[in-house]
């Protein structure tokens, strides 16, 4: 589905000279490296704070954490996602409220979302999924409302931008009041191990979530609330903050390869191809497909018995999901969600991709198609 080593290939001099500088400085742990990178994400974004951690689901938890909910409290996510944007909310014993999703852009709508608010309501966890936003601007017309705060997981969509109503642009991931990502290697901006980030404009929300990241401390040995031990390795970050140079360029080659299916699947009735969002550029982080009269499976087994690679994300919709079921009513559905986990199949979409290695792939698709 991506090729990390080829990607390695082309900027290995300078990842390989910052990886032997970190370890001949010996500081491995909160080196100049992470404090570099930290400045370099937070120009990039355009946001005030930037605080590195340890992975993505730790990003999410801290953000959570900081917010101060009691047991109880709910939390709005979309039940199309990966499970972790649901996990820490059930780890902090806060209540996931699950809503469904638009099948046209995989995201959830303020429609959508307003329907589960109640009183017990504090947050709303919006997912940018595979690369493009959510449309922000009525989900935090809606959270201001009501009083929610808003933490955006935008481990799939870094480097998107949104445009507001008024024509102003903002980085996914600092729209809302707390922004997460993950340098997981297979993400977007992916680092050679786990890695993670938190972003958001509030300095009381920073400082808080910097205390929380390293086990609630305030100054040394002295702890004002439970933290968590959640750090960034100085290599990943000297490793990151090369590729971050090279981010806009890799969304660039995405694109490319988005457009190239786009218009090979153009003629082939049995494939709904991704639809962009209005207000986002999109990243892709994952090409996905809907694949109907539910042949999915059938393509699926088709493409991997002829090489080609393809993945299902996500099978399984969350409150159908042993762990989380507990959380929903009996019998609780929900439309769009229990459709795209029947029709969804992410193609291979990487920085490396070549048209001849698209044009492979379709035309493996396309043969599929004719034979049935
Ligand atoms: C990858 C991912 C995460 C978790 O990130 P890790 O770094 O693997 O912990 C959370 N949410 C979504 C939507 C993701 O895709």
């Amino acid at each position: 589905m991506v090729d990390l080593r080829g990607q390695y290939q082309k900027i290995k001099s300078e990842i390989d000279k910052a990886v032997i500088d970190v370890i001949e400085s010996g500081a491995f742990i909160n080196g100049p490296a992470v404090k570099s990178f930290q400045k370099n994400l937070e120009n990039y974004l355009n946001v005030k704070h930037v605080i590195p951690c340890a992975n993505g689901t730790d990003a999410l938890q801290i953000a959570l954490m900081a917010l101060d909910l009691k047991p109880g409290d709910e939390v709005i996510v979309p039940a199309f996602t990966y499970v972790a944007t649901a996990e820490v909310i059930a780890l902090l014993r806060l209540t996931p409220v699950m809503v469904d999703v638009d099948p046209r852009t995989f995201n959830t709508t303020a429609e959508l979302v307003e329907p589960a608010i109640t009183g017990k309501t504090k947050a709303i966890v919006p997912v940018h999924l595979f690369g493009q936003t959510a449309d922000m601007e009525p989900i935090v017309n809606l959270a201001e409302k009501h009083g929610i705060k808003i933490v955006e997981d935008n481990a799939q969509a870094i480097g998107a931008v949104y445009s507001l109503e008024n024509g102003d642009k903002k980085s996914a991931g600092t729209i809302g009041d707390i922004g997460t990502t993950s340098f997981y290697p297979a993400k977007n901006l992916g680092a050679y191990g786990d890695a993670g980030a938190i972003f958001t404009e509030s300095d009381d929300l920073a400082e808080k979530m910097r205390q929380i990241a390293n086990h609630g401390q305030t100054e040394t040995y002295y702890h004002d609330r439970v933290g968590v031990n959640s750090r960034l390795d100085s290599i990943q970050a000297a490793i990151l903050d090369i590729k971050l140079k090279y981010l806009d360029d890799y969304a660039v080659a995405r694109n490319r390869s988005a457009a190239a299916y786009e218009a090979a699947f153009e003629g082939i009735d049995g494939i709904a191809a991704p639809k962009r969002a209005a207000n986002s550029t999109h990243v892709f982080h994952q090409y996905t497909v809907r694949v109907k009269n539910d042949k999915r499976d059938a393509l699926k087994q088709f493409l991997n018995e002829n090489g080609v690679p393809a993945s299902i994300f996500y099978p399984l919709p969350l409150y159908r999901q042993k762990a989380f079921a507990h959380f929903s009513p009996a019998g609780f559905e929900l439309p769009a969600t229990e459709q795209l986990c029947r029709e969804v199949l992410s193609l291979p979409v990487h920085t490396e991709q070549t048209g001849s290695e698209i044009e492979q792939i379709a035309s493996t698709v396309s043969r599929f198609f004719d034979r049935i």
